[in-house]
């Protein structure tokens, strides 16, 4: 087959959709995206209010080496596109009691930073090593074939792995925080590398051991900042898409995917302009897309083991002055973890208390705020809208309360008096933004009983010719995850007789 005789209709321009159109015009198909949105990138996103330049979405860029893969696919340098800037200290970690606590990938600094821990530093400090190889096992074990492979069922894990392969190398037998708990005793360290399990918005208890990789995607690869703000990312793929020759329709939704028996056939935009192809791929998640796009209720319930990750509660401020206790991306910690996660995850309620990512950008990029102020992003994880009792807005706007004084407790002082902008984003924007299921902000939750850590194949069973990329997908959310998708779906697509 000659793919340049092959057209791809990809539907939605976030990260993951870019990246399967990249790799699939880099192998020689024609290629056209359409993207509801004014602006590509999806939940990669920025608003500018009164001088304040503010991320929307991912302020993390981790795993670099994936990113390059898909601009090397395209022939080209990454470096000729995006600037990355390394971020130092990677987190720091606030604690009720006082202590704050820095991450560093230099291990001498990290080193020095636990003296801080109460208890015997050089246990402490065996043990953070000895963690981080036990977490690199498990990275490099998941890497050379869940990531590198595009492995996409437990079929083909363990044909790739061996059964016994892969129940010998990889923690399936804790769960996230059972494997910290058996090697780490510091309390503040075991709330650190639990909450790890941001980078895919699900929860330390229920999500599977081998996760514990998570710490590595930064102390071994770096953390990373995209020089002049996040957005840069999409502004550099856009540019190599349109070199590329793809075309890429803003503000022009995919209504529907068209149907041929066990095959789809093209796509209606939201103006009914038909479009036909011989491929399609989803950047709409999973779920949704057999809802709303297919009206296929059935698929879609037999996918109900894909749940959607964690929402948030998206708190931008721009303020007077600064914080300078405050590093580049700050941990402020729940009393009681643990209770948050439950709270979160198995009783889909609002915390109480919940552990609060908060981001200052302006430590790495002070063309973030006007001179004199600082720009604070604050994100508490929380449930995805629960269609039958959904919170009222009241309800996320007393979170909002809690997390400010919250933070004002732990050392923010006046932060609500010296707000000067506001914009908040709670899960029903989200949905209503990117289309995602729920207001799901990472796709499709890890969570061992549900689905093993998995998450949809990224062919379709029903349909022979639809393929999905993007968080709802193996493997999973987050930036590099949803890039990764992208490429593997294409080379699966390309793989295909025909
Ligand atoms: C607040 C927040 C903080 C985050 N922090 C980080 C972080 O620090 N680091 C990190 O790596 N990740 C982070 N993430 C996660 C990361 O942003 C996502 O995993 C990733 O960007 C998702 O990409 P995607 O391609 O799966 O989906 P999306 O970005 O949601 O893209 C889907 C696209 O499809 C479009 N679309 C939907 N339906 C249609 C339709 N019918 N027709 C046409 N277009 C359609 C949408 O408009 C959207 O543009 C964060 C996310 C949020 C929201």
């Amino acid at each position: 087959m000659n793919p340049k005789q092959k057209k791809v209709v990809v539907i939605g321009a976030g990260l993951g959709g870019i990246s399967a159109a990249i790799s699939l015009r880099a192998k020689g198909y024609e290629v056209e995206v359409f993207e509801k949105n004014p602006q590509i990138g999806g939940k990669l996103n920025v608003r500018e209010i009164d001088g304040f330049s503010f991320d929307l979405g991912p302020s993390i860029f981790t795993l670099p080496q994936i990113f390059r893969e898909l601009f090397t696919r395209a022939g080209r340098e990454m470096d000729d596109y995006v600037t990355l800037q390394r971020v130092t200290p990677q987190w720091r970690n606030f604690f009720e009691d006082g202590l704050v606590l820095d991450l560093f990938e230099e291990m001498d600094l990290m080193k020095a930073e636990l003296a801080k821990l109460p208890g015997d530093h050089a246990t402490n400090w065996r043990e953070f090593q000895d963690f981080l190889d036990y977490g690199r096992r498990q990275y490099k074990l998941v890497e050379s074939g869940y990531f590198a492979k595009g492995l996409d069922t437990t079929w083909q894990m363990i044909r790739h792995y061996g059964f016994f392969g892969l129940y010998r190398g990889m923690d399936w037998k804790d769960r996230m925080d059972g494997g910290i708990a058996r090697r780490i005793r510091s309390e503040p360290m075991r709330r650190i590398f639990e909450y790890f399990i941001k980078y895919v918005g699900s929860s330390a208890l229920d999500s599977p051991g081998y996760m514990n990789l998570m710490p590595i995607i930064q102390f071994d690869y770096g953390l990373w900042y995209v020089k002049d703000g996040m957005y840069g990312l999409a502004t550099g793929l856009g540019r190599l898409a349109e070199e590329m020759g793809i075309r890429v329709r803003t503000s022009c939704g995919v209504a529907k995917i068209r149907t041929t028996g066990k095959k789809v056939s093209g796509v209606m935009l939201e103006d009914g302009t038909e479009v036909m192809a011989d491929y399609v791929v989803s950047n709409r998640e999973v779920i949704p897309a057999y809802r709303d796009l297919l009206d296929d209720e059935v698929s879609a319930k037999k996918m109900e083991r894909f749940r959607p990750a964690c929402s948030g509660l998206v708190v931008h401020l721009g303020v007077e002055g600064n914080y300078p206790q405050l590093a580049h991306h700050n941990f402020f910690y729940s009393k009681n973890q643990k209770k948050h996660f439950d709270t979160v995850f198995r009783e889909g309620k609002l915390p109480d208390d919940p552990t609060i990512y908060l981001v200052a950008p302006t430590r790495t990029d002070p063309g973030k705020a006007p001179a004199g102020h600082d720009n604070l992003k604050i994100l508490p994880h929380i449930p995805p809208i629960d269609p039958e009792n959904p919170p009222t807005t009241e309800d996320y706007l007393a979170l909002r309360e809690r997390v400010l004084e919250k933070l004002e407790r732990m050392g923010l002082q006046d932060l609500r008096k010296r707000t000067v902008v506001e914009d908040t984003l709670t899960p029903v924007d989200i949905e209503r933004m990117y289309g995602s299921n729920r207001g799901s902000i990472y796709g499709v939750v890890t969570d061992w009983k549900l689905n093993r850590g998995f998450k949809a194949p990224k062919r379709s069973d029903r349909y022979r010719n639809l393929y999905f990329t993007g968080g709802s997908v193996n493997p999973g959310g987050g930036m590099p995850m949803v890039v990764l998708s992208g490429m593997k779906a294409a080379d699966q697509l390309a793989a295909e007789p025909g």
